[in-house]
């Protein structure tokens, strides 16, 4: 009887490990459900990203949860994802630039790499060297690929706090890691007319939304309280792993 119920788990275990669009589009249709995803257009593109290449074999990829990467990183969970390309779809329309600091496992990335599309540019900065070559991995396996061979879609090891001049400004900038204030370089390299998405803060953190103007002036408002991995050096994002 026990091992029956075992056998149960480790084959449900197993099911929900495995990619497949289907559950990928049932992942997408619950985000739905929850209210995080609210438009078709974010639907679209995360049914589009397969999010089981962008999660490490053996860890289940369409449940709402962080999966850890390695590194002390985590792929974010699919609600903070959501979120985030709902607050920055108007600004990744065709044709615009779009960076995404602290890239990990570049599912956002390939997501933005999508919408801005091939006229458009989307930028992954990650200060891991691996973690980039696992992004780059991933992407090659996802329907972004052709993305990145036209140099659309490009990944660099950097850090990120100091943002990506090359392709600056960028209409859309996401910060995938808790920043203690908000790097000035990044605010710099944001256009006029464009918006960042941050989360700001140390233990307590919270989810900034940064619009500019037209004249250059910022606001600021706080769209939720967030716990994500620190931005920081490279050294200390290393030291107790
Ligand atoms: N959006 C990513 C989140 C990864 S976790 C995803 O869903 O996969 C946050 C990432 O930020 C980690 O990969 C970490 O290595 C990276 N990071 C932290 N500080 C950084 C810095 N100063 N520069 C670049 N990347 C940084």
């Amino acid at each position: 009887m026990r091992d029956t119920s075992q056998h149960l788990l480790f084959n449900l275990q197993q099911f929900w490990a495995e990619g497949s669009l289907e559950k990928n589009n049932a992942l997408v249709e619950y985000l739905k459900q929850y209210g995080v995803v609210r438009t078709d257009k974010v639907a679209e593109v995360m049914e589009t990203i397969d999010r089981a290449l962008f999660v490490p074999e053996g860890f289940t990829p369409y449940t709402d949860s962080p999966m850890p990467i390695g590194y002390n990183a985590t792929i974010s969970a699919p609600h903070m994802h959501a979120t985030c390309l709902e607050l920055l779809k108007d600004y990744l329309q065709p044709g615009m630039h779009a960076l995404d600091v602290g890239s990990g496992s570049g599912y956002l990335t390939a997501c933005f790499a999508m919408m801005v599309g091939p006229e458009g540019r989307a930028v992954g900065i990650e200060h891991i060297p691996e973690l980039v070559v696992a992004s780059t991995e991933n992407v090659e396996r996802s329907a972004a690929a052709a993305l990145m061979k036209d140099g659309s879609l490009s990944f660099h090891v950097s850090d990120g706090r100091l943002g990506w001049p090359d392709a600056a400004p960028y209409d859309a900038i996401h910060v995938g890691a808790a920043a203690p204030e908000i790097p000035r370089p990044l605010l710099e390299q944001l256009k006029p007319g464009g918006r960042m998405v941050i989360p700001v803060g140390t233990y307590s953190q919270d989810l900034q939304v940064i619009d500019k103007s037209a004249d250059g002036s910022t606001s600021v408002r706080n769209d939720a309280s967030v716990r994500y991995v620190p931005l920081t050096s490279r050294s200390a994002q290393l030291q107790d792993s």
